[in-house]
């Protein structure tokens, strides 16, 4: 069994061509990452133009890399849903043409879902186990029941941390830096984290009395950029140029939250271990989506793994940003399952917003 696996979600046009074990025969992506950092954040019609672009090229190189011909393939599998619905569209027009013309099937993909079955392309992990989705648009507490099967225990109220880390970074005019230059937000806040001392600026950990798992970042947000405007009229200096205390500022709230997300984990976990929802004895806690990637919020979420017992397990950083092999994944897993596939594809919508799940956030609340 082969899927092609196709993402234009946000701003990233992927493809790739993986066999039923897994392995990538074929993949390509093209980012729009410096256009949109040019101009400050993702202007969708923008976006879809530069999708439109590039989508048949992308689909091609990922199909001549694995020398194969859409004739082959068992399946397309697409991203439908969350996502700009701009994004969403090019994909999805794409894909419906692809299918009717080789009259394949269609597997319509939550790309949340994608994010979070990642983790097993590369590890043997079992359902259910828990995860935790940090990205550009999301922040979700979920248990992993089975392919296509979650339960929601929390996820952000207001913002997602990679929206927060990308609006900080460029806040702190961080892209005007030649060392963070091509980095995304988040990259560059980790990037420059390294070299500031967290304890220079103390923020508070939102949240942290709330007796449920969801999240908070937009107020944290706030405070982050009430700071940065007392320090540059401290420095004298204009909005736009780099303050002496950035990489402070860029440690203080990479630590701030990475603490909110151990502080949700844990008691995701405790909830978890409470009502039977994971394994006894050796549950596994996955930490997938961009901001997955940031090598300081992982060793913070191993130190809660580990002192919560349970096992940590992060995708490689390349496959926890968008990327067409997740998708193609998600396919192959589907397809496994016998979930999801469609032989007549013509009804299907694009969905801008959509639960990856059973919402049971009222049920964690009232647990306490
Ligand atoms: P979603 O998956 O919620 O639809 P998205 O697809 O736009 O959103 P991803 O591609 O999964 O998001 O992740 C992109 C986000 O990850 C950006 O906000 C980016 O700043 C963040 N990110 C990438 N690398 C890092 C890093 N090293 N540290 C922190 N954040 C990072
Ligand atoms: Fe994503």
């Amino acid at each position: 069994r082969l899927v092609l696996g196709i993402e234009t979600s946000c701003d990233d046009t992927g493809a790739a061509i993986l066999d039923e074990n897994g392995k990538i025969l074929g993949e390509a992506l093209h980012s729009q990452k410096d256009v949109h950092l040019k101009t400050g954040g993702i202007i969708p019609v923008v976006a879809q133009k530069l999708h439109a672009d590039h989508i048949d090229s992308v689909v091609n190189e990922a199909l001549s890399a694995s020398g194969l011909t859409p004739q082959a393939l068992s399946a397309v599998a697409t991203t439908v849903m969350p996502g700009l619905a701009l994004s969403l569209g090019v994909g999805l027009s794409y894909s419906l043409k692809m299918v009717k013309q080789y009259s394949k099937p269609f597997i319509p993909i939550h790309h949340m879902e994608a994010h979070a079955l990642t983790v097993r392309l590369l590890h043997q992990v079992e359902f259910p186990f828990l995860v935790l989705l940090v990205s550009g648009g999301h922040c979700i507490l979920a248990v992993a029941k089975n392919v296509a099967d979650f339960l929601v225990l929390g996820q952000s109220l207001d913002e997602a941390p990679g929206e927060s880390l990308d609006k900080v970074a460029r806040r702190l005019s961080l892209i005007n830096n030649p060392d963070c230059s091509a980095m995304s937000g988040g990259q560059a806040i980790e990037h420059m984290a390294q070299f500031g001392n967290k304890e220079l600026c103390n923020f508070r950990i939102p949240m942290s009395h709330h007796r449920d798992c969801n999240f908070s970042f937009s107020g944290l947000r706030n405070h982050i950029n009430y700071v940065i405007q007392q320090k540059e009229s401290e420095e004298g200096i204009q909005q736009g140029q780099i303050l002496s205390c950035a990489a402070d500022i860029a440690a203080a709230s990479q630590h701030t939250v990475a603490r909110q997300l151990a502080k949700r984990t844990q008691r995701a976990i405790l909830f978890c271990k409470e009502k039977g929802l994971l394994p006894a004895a050796n549950a596994t806690l996955v930490v997938s989506g961009g901001v997955a990637s940031n090598g300081y919020i992982r060793r913070i979420l191993k130190n809660v793994s580990y002192s919560m017992d349970v096992s940590l397990l992060c995708p490689p950083p390349k496959l926890c940003t968008d990327n067409g092999v997740m998708i193609a994944w998600n396919g192959i897993e589907r397809l496994r399952a016998g979930v999801g596939i469609l032989y007549n594809a013509e009804e299907v919508r694009y969905e801008p917003r959509a639960p990856l799940g059973t919402d049971i956030s009222d049920i964690v609340r009232k647990a306490d």
